[in-house]
């Protein structure tokens, strides 16, 4: 006999548990198609992901005040700042569903209150918002604080940080379908962990953002870019990627 070996040991063990056994189906166990591997890191985003911004450029963004031409918002520090009233940005690309990172660092505007503070907003499909605002010792309608799909559903719960420090949304983002008619089939979901919280359980949105009235779905198509909401408050972003579920 050999000298003893872990992985041998391991691998003989593990022979059993690595196939599946003839009554598999029976017990419902399903091994196959088996997910891709993907790396992953706490900083870089995974192998499969479309990089939105990772602190060098804005090539992936646009402008929506002057459609096609630049984002106007500040790379400064490795980070994207909102440039107050120089209009919300959009992707250069569309999506579907999605899965999405997004980072953000809201400023100490102590002169501010409600949604005057620390406001911005990500629009998926540039219709479907989900909030974004100073919501550490701020009032406001909750279903307009941070966590929010704005006018529509307040977050389970407030897990935001205060004002300097960054906080992160991780969103699962299903698109409405609609019947080649028009009508809706399915109406938008949107799973939301903000901070690692849960706050969103797969809300079923009413309809695109409206600021006043209820909203109502009219038929889009499956793929439109995603907008973060200029708000007039320099909020800053980093570390923005998708992965694309469809
Ligand atoms: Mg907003």
């Amino acid at each position: 006999m050999g000298a003893f070996s872990v992985a041998a040991a391991l691998a003989q063990s593990a022979t059993p548990e690595g196939a599946p056994k003839a009554d598999a189906a029976s017990k419902g166990e399903v091994w196959a198609p088996v997910p891709p591997i993907v790396a992953v890191s706490p900083v870089v985003p995974p192998s499969d992901a479309i990089v939105l911004f990772s602190g060098d450029d804005l090539h992936e963004w646009a402008s929506i005040k002057n459609p096609g031409m630049p984002a106007p918002w500040l790379v400064k520090d490795r980070t994207l700042v909102i440039q107050p009233k120089s209009g919300s940005i959009v992707t250069r690309q569309s999506f579907g569903d999605l899965q999405l990172h997004l980072e953000f660092r809201i400023p100490l505007m102590p002169d501010k209150a409600g949604q005057s503070r620390g406001n911005s907003g990500i629009f998926f499909m540039n219709l479907y918002e989900l909030q974004i605002l100073d919501s550490c010792d701020n009032p406001t309608y909750v279903n307009g604080q941070c966590g929010a799909f704005y006018k529509q559903s307040a977050p389970l719960v407030n897990p935001t940080r205060a004002p300097g420090e960054w906080q992160s949304y991780d969103v699962i983002w299903i698109r409405p379908r609609f019947s080649k008619n028009g009508e809706l089939i399915a109406p938008a979901r949107g799973t939301v962990l903000l901070n690692g919280v849960l706050v969103q359980n797969n809300f079923e949105l009413w309809g695109p953002t409206l600021n006043r009235g209820r909203p109502a779905y009219k038929a889009h198509a499956a793929e439109l870019p995603i907008a973060l909401q200029d708000h007039n408050c320099p909020v800053a972003f980093r570390n923005i990627w998708v992965r694309r579920l469809e």
